[in-house]
């Protein structure tokens, strides 16, 4: 047998239940406006890169980093309000959920996720072997909470999500819908995980929920508000007895030194920060103004950085008329529930206006 049948034929095959997945699919194109993942749209601060370099000097890069990640975890505590021993950190919220789902999912358990969320709840779950178990939302997006809360006492999951704000939609749940869940999923010995990955862009959180005696895990990350996406960092905060349970799952310093002194040395420009989520919040609010002038368009209310659109025609043929433009928006329309649907990120005032017109130029091509 000569090596190259050999390899052919023998080839190593992924576990069966991974075949049918398909991967994460969100294009990255070197476009003049790219409106498509939801990041800031604002470098991060010149004096924190300054700051982050100079600390970077006076790392023992030949030494592993902190495992404990004892300062970041101190420092978001105490911006928070919450001792440390309810921090968990990890290399952005993708790696907190996947922690999370290592622990308490796996076979034989279920993760009830409310569709449309964000896709890497139900892939994370298939990934670590867990079962999807799919809830349904309101017409407006919204859950039911009273449905929600039947759903979990009937199916019985061991971990439920709940996006808020929720990607692709906006939405954000009301703090009665959070509780109601959070008091379901105890009855049943379930984790309530709370994703806020644009937390801080919507008018409340379930931060202040968190404690010792309630099973709620609140997601946050500095991808968003925090101009960080590029270094990957994102938390839990979380009862201590889960926070116990996730350090013995996550692999060993899998946080790296340059990325927990990041973490802690943007704290200390929450101001700004808030000032740029202000900006942010004002510039989708002149989105949203803007485009009620087109009645093929609905807006749903977002109470994050993204705005999820649904339009009366072909939403691909409007994706690459704005594509053709240098606009690249995200696609929904190949996903159930939100068929007809785009995505657009609120960007910097200059981006937002190059899409607003780009999209005036698009329904004319696409309705012609
Ligand atoms: N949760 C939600 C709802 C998101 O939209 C995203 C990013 N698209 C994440 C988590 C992951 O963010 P990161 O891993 O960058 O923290």
């Amino acid at each position: 047998m000569t090596p190259s049948t050999s390899s052919t034929s023998r080839r190593a095959e992924p576990r069966d239940d991974l075949r049918e997945l398909s991967g994460y699919h969100s294009p990255q194109l070197a476009v003049a406006v790219r409106l498509n993942t939801n990041e800031s749209p604002f470098a991060p601060l010149p004096v924190f890169v300054d700051e982050w370099l100079g600390a970077l000097r006076d790392v023992d890069l030949n030494r592993y980093p902190d495992r404990g990640v004892h300062e970041l975890r101190a420092a978001l505590g105490s911006l928070l309000g919450q001792p440390a021993a309810r921090l968990f950190c990890a290399n952005g919220s993708n790696e907190v959920l996947q922690t999370l789902l290592l622990t308490y999912g796996g076979p034989g358990r279920g993760a009830l996720v409310f569709e449309p969320t964000y896709a890497l709840h139900s892939h994370i779950a298939r990934i670590t072997g867990t079962t999807v178990i799919e809830g349904e939302r309101l017409p407006g997006f919204h859950i039911d909470p009273d449905a929600a809360a039947a759903l979990v006492r009937e199916r019985v999951p061991s971990v439920v999500f709940v996006c808020s704000p929720n990607n692709p939609t906006g939405t954000v749940e009301a703090r009665d819908t959070v509780e109601a869940l959070a008091a379901a999923a105890a009855e049943v010995n379930a984790l309530l995980v709370v994703d806020e990955a644009y937390g801080e862009f919507s008018h409340w959180s379930a931060l202040e929920l968190v404690d010792d005696g309630r099973p709620l895990v609140v997601v946050r990350t500095y991808s968003k508000v925090w101009s960080m996406a590029a270094l990957r960092l994102g938390f839990a905060v979380a009862p201590a007895w889960v926070i116990g349970e996730l350090e013995k799952v996550v692999l060993p310093y899998s946080l790296s030194t340059p990325t927990q002194l990041a973490g802690v040395l943007a704290l200390a420009h929450r101001g700004e920060m808030e000032d740029r989520v202000a900006t942010i919040v004002g510039e989708r609010e002149r989105v949203v103004a803007a485009l009620s002038e087109h009645h093929a368009l609905t807006v749903y209310p977002s109470g994050a950085n993204f705005l999820l659109l649904r339009y009366d025609g072909n939403a691909h043929a409007l994706w690459e008329a704005l594509l053709e433009q240098g606009v690249l928006v995200r696609d929904f329309s190949g996903w159930p529930r939100v068929e007809d649907c785009l995505r657009v990120t609120i960007g910097t005032a200059a981006e937002n206006d190059a899409f607003v017109s780009a999209l005036t130029t698009a329904l004319q091509e696409v309705n012609e």
